[in-house]
């Protein structure tokens, strides 16, 4: 039980008095920092206010199990939108998406492609630098970096997700689902240099997570390719938008899928394994970023009070990106060809 003073309430006069103490009903200035600001889905949140934290102590017997529940969906909603921008961040620093060319027609936004082939990409530096020329407005943008992603984003965020959900949740489940065409409020589809539309429907993997307070949500990374923007969905709402599910798997299958070796010795092996080397990194930034946040675990994070959490949030966040383009620059320089020598990948087989 901890209190959230409203700005400017605790030095002077209340800067308003319409709200009555939950417990006695005296004009009241501080609420349940627990569950206050947590997201109100199809329910309504009242948020509990009190005069002094005797009457708070008093209320709490009736208050407990309603913001235990609430408090978890606060974590979580925090937790689902850290990891998405953790994945923006990652995607757009990783970038090997070459869009040299956005139209739009019939509802669909087609992505020219302008790949000269890995050769170029391996005498240039593997990576895209990302096309923010090209982007109209920010949503594009998440589009672009969630499109045909969403299996990398669970597979390389996973340790993330694991550590902002530690001790939070009951259950998680990796689960594809067949979008259905007319959920969609934006179609993506790539072009290839030959100018051949890619005409193939994904499926699309997220992670399903119950609380402890029996909530089931949808934690959604990727959904901006389709217009979902929203990291954090309650299940059935989202299963209503989807419809139909195609299978589920236990959380981390999609990491070990990403990180395993297919053994071919050949570019798409390769390529994985220049991916294993960048997740690498991200972590490694990642966990400096918490250090230099005073030894935060992420878990610890997503419990902060609000204006602690907003703080340390964007100081990891802009950590991060600074860190893993730094060493996205100097993979680039060596990486492919210490790969190809490592694991004795044929390079100029895997040009042909
Ligand atoms: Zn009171
Ligand atoms: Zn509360």
């Amino acid at each position: 039980m901890a209190f959230t003073t409203p700005a400017g309430a605790a030095a002077g006069p209340p800067l308003c008095d319409n709200h009555a103490c939950a417990h006695c009903g005296a004009p009241a200035t501080l609420t349940c920092a627990a569950c206050k600001d947590a997201p109100a889905f199809e329910d309504k949140i009242e948020t509990k206010w009190y005069c002094n934290a005797d009457c708070q102590k008093a209320d709490w017997p009736g208050h407990k199990s309603i913001c235990k529940k609430l408090n978890a969906r606060k974590r979580l909603s925090r937790a689902a939108e850290i990891a998405q921008s953790l994945w923006y961040i990652f995607r757009e620093e990783t970038n090997d998406y070459s869009i040299v060319g956005i139209s739009f027609k019939n509802g669909v936004y087609y992505l020219q492609e302008a790949d000269g082939g890995i050769v170029d990409r391996w005498n240039k530096g593997y990576r895209y630098p990302f096309p923010n020329q090209l982007m109209p407005d920010e949503s594009m943008k998440r589009a672009i970096l969630t499109h045909m992603l969403c299996t990398d984003a669970l597979g390389y965020m996973h340790t993330t997700i694991a550590g902002l959900l530690e001790g939070l949740y009951a259950e998680i489940s990796e689960i594809r689902f067949d979008v259905m065409s007319e959920c969609r409020s934006r179609r993506l589809k790539s072009v290839n240099i030959h100018g051949q539309a890619d005409e193939k429907e994904y499926s699309h993997h997220i992670l399903q997570v119950k609380l402890k307070s029996g909530e089931i949500y949808v934690m959604d990374l990727t959904g901006a390719q389709y217009g979902f923007d929203d990291a954090l969905v309650p299940w059935a709402e989202y299963v209503w938008k989807m419809r139909a599910l195609v299978d589920v798997n236990t959380f981390g299958y999609l990491r070990k899928v990403i990180h395993e070796p297919l053994g071919k010795r050949d570019l798409e092996d390769l390529l994985r394994r220049y991916y294993v080397e960048m997740d690498r990194g991200f972590e490694a930034a990642l966990a400096e970023a918490l250090i230099l946040a005073g030894g935060l675990s992420l878990s610890k994070l997503v419990t902060l009070p609000e204006p602690a959490f907003r703080e340390k949030r964007s100081q990891i966040l802009m950590h991060v990106q600074a860190r893993l383009r730094l060493a996205a620059e100097l993979m680039d320089k060596i990486t492919v060809k210490r790969l190809a020598a490592t694991h004795n990948i044929n390079l100029l087989a895997c040009f042909k």
